[in-house]
């Protein structure tokens, strides 16, 4: 990429979330990712361009040097901040302004610094010699998948509804979303392929912001919020259906919708169970401590056919959940040892830089929170390695999961789907290469963890004022 070439026409909108907006490249596989400030703003930015180069810089960091080296580099791909020419910025910001939906617009698109984060586009992969048949990514945005242990919280209900389910009502009653999901990640993480199925289909159901589905680049599927319609599944189908009219080795134009649908999940849920390469066993899963089930989730245990059998060591679900949960204390354990950062911040200002409370996300910041004394020895480094933790923990709950399939050319196909048939004894899905990646690992600061105390307070106190009352 020239930089001092960039052209406007070059790149489309793409997509965005609550902190950052995305474009494409039309040509070249990648993206670039820019910050967000909030509208009112727009005039005088909250940070300078070094400010706004340092953020990304710290993203670049803490995703190559320590969400990585937890997540596993196979499934990680931190790219590089550019410095953009600010006019390129500004014509770009105004080409993609009528195509951002109206309920993102309380944010605007940096244009002040000049800087980006450029990546490589996971939904356009170029995984093989490209094909005739564009390739489909899918994006799940997993949440948090187990219940905290009954030691750190002040609420039984915490112990037997996973966050994500009690969310929803939160949500529904704050009027955010029209409907309820009955997605829960809990089934996502179980291991079990029915539950996971379950998942899955309930996350095409009602994507809200945990679902989407690229073919060749394009978005495809997903939500609107606080739109009264679901999203068109039937379009959804007809997309899906090329890649599945092969059952029983037979090409068969005839497959239902219901078939097409079952094929495409399970598809992801293999995807989702692979190693991607190395051979790593099965662990053991939750199950026995209790805390694989979340009540509130609508899938019926008797239906469970086969044992679970838990999640494989190098699947990427595995790896984001046990990221996820050196949040050993739960935002009640962990909340009195920021405040004893906090107070220890105030009475040592200098402390500030040793104890890399805001970085650098360097080797020292990931040994601080792996080498954390297992009891709390009252010392201010237990308290900091247990904040680290927790922030870690909470950029696991807060990813994506890019699943690439793409479709093996016709030579391919032959190899692939006898190896495929093997491990899957009675279902040969069509021949896909897959591959996941995972993506949106910014730092959480610091001091948002009184606001996710306060946020837990609200939600919880909203599942037990109307959780039990809604069907
Ligand atoms: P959130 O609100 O979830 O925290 P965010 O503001 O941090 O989101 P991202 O999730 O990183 O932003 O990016 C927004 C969207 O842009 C993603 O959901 C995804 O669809 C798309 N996107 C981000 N990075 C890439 C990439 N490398 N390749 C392709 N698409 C991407
Ligand atoms: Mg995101
Ligand atoms: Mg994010």
């Amino acid at each position: 990429m020239e930089l001092d070439k960039m052209d406007e026409n070059d790149w489309k909108y793409h997509g965005e979330g609550n902190k950052s907006l995305v474009v494409s490249h039309v040509q070249h596989p990648r993206v670039l990712r820019l910050l967000k400030y909030p509208a009112e703003d727009s005039e005088n930015p909250p940070q300078t361009a070094e400010q706004a180069y340092r953020q990304i810089q710290n993203i670049v960091d803490f995703s190559s040097n320590v969400m990585s080296s937890l997540l596993g580099e196979k499934f990680i791909h931190s790219g590089e901040v550019v410095k953009l020419p600010l006019e390129f910025v500004r014509q770009l910001s105004i080409k993609v302004q009528h195509q951002r939906p109206a309920w993102r617009c309380d944010k605007v698109m940096d244009i002040y610094s000049g800087c980006a984060l450029c990546l490589p586009n996971l939904t356009s992969p170029a995984l093989h010699q490209p094909t005739h048949t564009p390739p489909l990514c899918i994006e799940i945005k997993p949440k948090c998948g187990f219940l905290p242990s009954p030691k750190h919280v002040s609420k039984d209900i915490k112990t037997k509804v996973c966050r994500y389910c009690m969310h929803q009502h939160y949500k529904v009653a704050n009027g955010k979303w029209k409907r309820r999901s009955f997605y829960c990640p809990l089934d996502l993480f179980s291991g079990n392929r029915q539950r996971m199925h379950f998942a899955i289909r309930h996350l095409i159901e009602e994507p809200q912001n945990n679902f989407k589905v690229f073919k060749g680049g394009q978005c495809i599927y997903s939500s609107k919020e606080g739109s009264d319609e679901s999203p068109d599944m039937n379009s959804l189908l007809h997309h899906l259906r090329p890649y599945f009219l092969h059952t029983n080795n037979r090409m068969n134009s005839h497959v239902t919708s219901k078939a097409v649908l079952n094929d495409f999940i399970q598809v992801l849920v293999n995807a989702l169970l692979s190693s991607g390469g190395g051979d790593g066993g099965v662990v053991a899963d939750r199950q026995a401590e209790g805390r694989g089930f979340c009540e509130a989730s609508i899938f019926n245990k008797e239906r469970i056919r086969h044992g679970s059998r838990g999640l494989p060591s190098d699947s990427v679900l595995f790896r984001i959940l046990q990221t996820q949960m050196l949040d050993t204390l739960d935002i009640e354990g962990l909340f009195p040892l920021y405040r004893q950062v906090e107070q220890h911040l105030q009475d040592f200002p200098k402390e500030r830089t040793r104890l890399q409370i805001e970085g650098p996300y360097n080797e020292a910041f990931l040994e601080k929170l792996q080498k954390c004394p297992a009891e709390d020895d009252g010392s201010v480094e237990y308290a900091v390695a247990k904040v680290h933790q927790y922030r870690v923990a909470m950029t696991a709950k807060d990813c994506s999961i890019m699943v690439a399939l793409v479709p093996s050319s016709e030579e391919e196909e032959d190899n692939e789907s006898l190896s495929s048939q093997r491990q899957l004894r009675d279902f040969r899905p069509p021949a896909f290469s897959c591959s996941a990646s995972i993506l949106d690992l910014d730092p959480k600061p610091f001091d948002s963890i009184p606001r996710q105390l306060r946020l837990d307070q609200k939600i919880v106190s909203c599942y037990l004022r109307t959780g039990g009352a809604l069907p």
